[in-house]
């Protein structure tokens, strides 16, 4: 393992993502930022169809306007019924800047009728991880689940209230954030990522 720290530039401004991945990565010898520490680095669009699309496409134009080692995630809920919908389009599902209420209530609506066993849905996330000099490496965790009749529980976001974890028999906003990230898309993106993320650190240095 490399003894320098290593900059390693989050391509989120979302405060809570930020503190769980430095967390997660604080026994690593990484110094990890936000790209709201570098004026110069774009708002990207999101304009893939895939989350590895959007995610790799923000990884690699943040390294590249900042100069820095950077890591870029895309998630979101693809549905069986609907034919994977929302997937990336998840966050604005019943139009730009929807909330989440807004995008719940278009997700039951669409669903209306639909026994529960062809309610089947999971949630996914992708990471990449983007050097400047073009080397890169991607991490992802998948989270089967069921969406329910109605919303249950106010903890999570999105889609958490209707989001049934079968094993549980709970939604996803009926969990503690501990018990969500032993289980959900983005704690086994995480991990998978800390595990590829020691040895891309040992080849770059
Ligand atoms: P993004 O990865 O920040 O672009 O988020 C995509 C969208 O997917 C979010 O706005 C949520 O609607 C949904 N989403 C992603 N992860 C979760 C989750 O853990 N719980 C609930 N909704 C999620």
């Amino acid at each position: 393992m490399p003894k320098e720290k290593i900059t390693l530039v989050l391509a989120t401004r979302n405060s809570g993502k930020i503190k769980e991945i430095k967390a997660l990565l604080a026994d690593l010898p990484v110094e990890v930022k936000s790209v709201g520490d570098f004026p110069q680095a774009p708002e990207v669009e999101e304009t893939g169809k895939t989350f590895f699309e959007n995610a790799f496409k923000k990884a690699k134009e943040v390294a590249e306007a900042t100069g820095e080692l950077c890591l870029a995630d895309d998630s979101g809920i693809e549905v069986d019924a609907l034919g994977g919908a929302p997937g990336v389009y998840s966050a604005r599902f019943a139009g730009e800047d929807a909330t989440d209420e807004a995008n719940i209530a278009k997700l039951l609506k669409e669903l209306e009728g639909i026994p529960p066993e062809k309610r089947s849905a999971r949630f996914k996330c992708v990471m990449v991880v983007y050097h400047p000099s073009g080397k890169w490496f991607k991490a992802e965790g998948v989270w089967e689940g069921q969406i329910t009749e109605e919303p249950k529980g106010n903890l999570g976001f999105g889609y958490d209230p209707v989001f049934l974890v079968p094993e549980l028999g709970k939604t996803a906003a009926e969990l503690t954030l501990e018990e969500k990230n032993k289980l959900s898309h983005r704690g086994k993106a995480l991990a998978e990522l800390k595990e590829k993320l020691k040895t891309f650190l040992c080849e770059l240095s």
